[in-house]
């Protein structure tokens, strides 16, 4: 059979090497840290990826390759992609992976974002701030996650001092968003370009973090094919292969995209509990060149993240009628760290 190569060994990289399992793939996991979620039943390099001749070892290894993990090096993307196809391509990406570049694109394809723009040096403040208006958020243009890398200026005194926050990082100053619901639309392309859309969810943060994604989203139906049709355009246009979270403001102007992630996504989980194919299998499906699952949603659910020690819960939550439990197995709980989510069936889809 062949073997699908996947790197990033979270619990993103967990949940896809299952579904390849189910498909009677063979599943390699590329990872550098230590005791990834994903060492389940899969076998696992661990190389960093200035590691040219694992990195080698591991594509030879692998029929195609895809990942969860967002920031990998272009000198690695160029030893990998010589020797077996990576999916989605290393141009969505790179697109993806700064958000400058990201922010810039999404407008090319007159899609609404928040006003931005670039801050290299303090110097740099005081015309981007007129670019953006104030409020605004400073954003480390890459590595972010999580609302990490971010620091938020209420007046315009205050954004040397916000930017000095960011340790010289480059970075993005983005104008506030009115916005009165953040949802996200997960979809996928296959190798054909044929492209589904699961139902928007609507998502709520807690300190920065995704706490909780519910289907559906309480939105008009316009806005609901709005969001996907966007996306569409989105995948369409990077000619991309496999699934995308793409994540959106919902504001009085139409919807606004906050930032796409060019792999499965946290407010996707719900797929497991809501729909025939989810979006584990639904990437697998698209990198691996089989049809896609239609999308379509058959219940209503609540994904719920356990962070930290709320991991703790998760006995009493299976005791619960409809409680799906996902738990990701990792050695170290620590605050602020995604252990596990249930999803939570709150009736048939409607
Ligand atoms: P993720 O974990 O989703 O990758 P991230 O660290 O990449 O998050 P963003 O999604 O850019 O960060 O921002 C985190 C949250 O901050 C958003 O979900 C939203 O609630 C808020 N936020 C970000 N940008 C803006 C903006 N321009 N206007 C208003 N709120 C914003
Ligand atoms: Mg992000
Ligand atoms: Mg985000």
């Amino acid at each position: 059979g062949a073997t699908v190569g996947i790197l990033g060994g979270g619990q993103l990289g967990r949940m896809l090497a299952m579904a390849s399992a189910r498909l009677g793939y063979r599943t390699h996991i590329f990872e550098p840290g230590a005791a990834p979620a994903a060492d389940v039943a899969h076998e696992w390099t661990q190389a960093a990826y200035d590691d040219d001749g694992a990195l080698a070892r591991f594509a030879a290894a692998c029929d195609v390759i895809t990942y969860e993990f967002e920031n990998i090096p272009a000198p690695a993307l160029d030893i990998l992609s010589a020797e077996t196809p990576l999916f989605p391509s290393r141009r969505a990406l790179e697109v993806s992976q700064d958000r400058l570049t990201e922010k810039t694109f999404l407008s090319g394809l007159n899609l609404k974002v928040a006003p931005f723009a670039a801050v290299e040096t303090a110097a740099d403040l005081p015309a981007a701030l007129a670019q953006t208006g104030v409020p605004a958020i400073l954003k480390t243009r890459r590595f972010g996650y999580d609302g990490k890398g971010q620091a938020r200026i209420k007046a315009e005194d205050e954004a040397a001092a916000a930017l000095a926050t960011l340790k010289g990082a480059p970075t993005i100053a983005e104008g506030f968003v009115d916005f009165s619901m953040e949802i996200s639309v997960i979809a996928a392309r296959g190798q054909d370009g044929a492209v589904a859309a699961y139902d928007p969810g609507q998502n709520l943060h807690r300190d920065g973090i995704l706490a909780t994604t519910t289907v559906p989203a309480p939105i008009p139906a316009s806005l609901r094919t709005d969001a996907v049709l966007l996306a569409s355009r989105i995948l369409t246009d990077l000619n991309y292969v496999g699934v995308m979270g793409v994540e959106l403001f919902v504001t009085a102007a139409g919807l606004v995209v906050n930032e796409i992630a060019p792999r499965v996504h946290n407010s996707g989980h719900w797929t497991q509990a809501g729909c025939a194919v989810d979006q584990f299998e639904q990437h697998m499906r698209a990198v691996t060149g089989w049809p896609l699952g239609d999308g379509a949603r058959h219940a209503n659910v609540t994904m719920e993240n356990l962070i930290g020690g709320e991991v703790a819960r998760a006995p009493n939550l299976a005791a619960e009628p409809g409680v799906q439990v996902h738990l990701y197995g990792k050695a170290e709980t620590r605050p602020g760290r995604k252990m596990g989510h249930v999803n939570r069936i709150t009736g048939p889809s409607g």
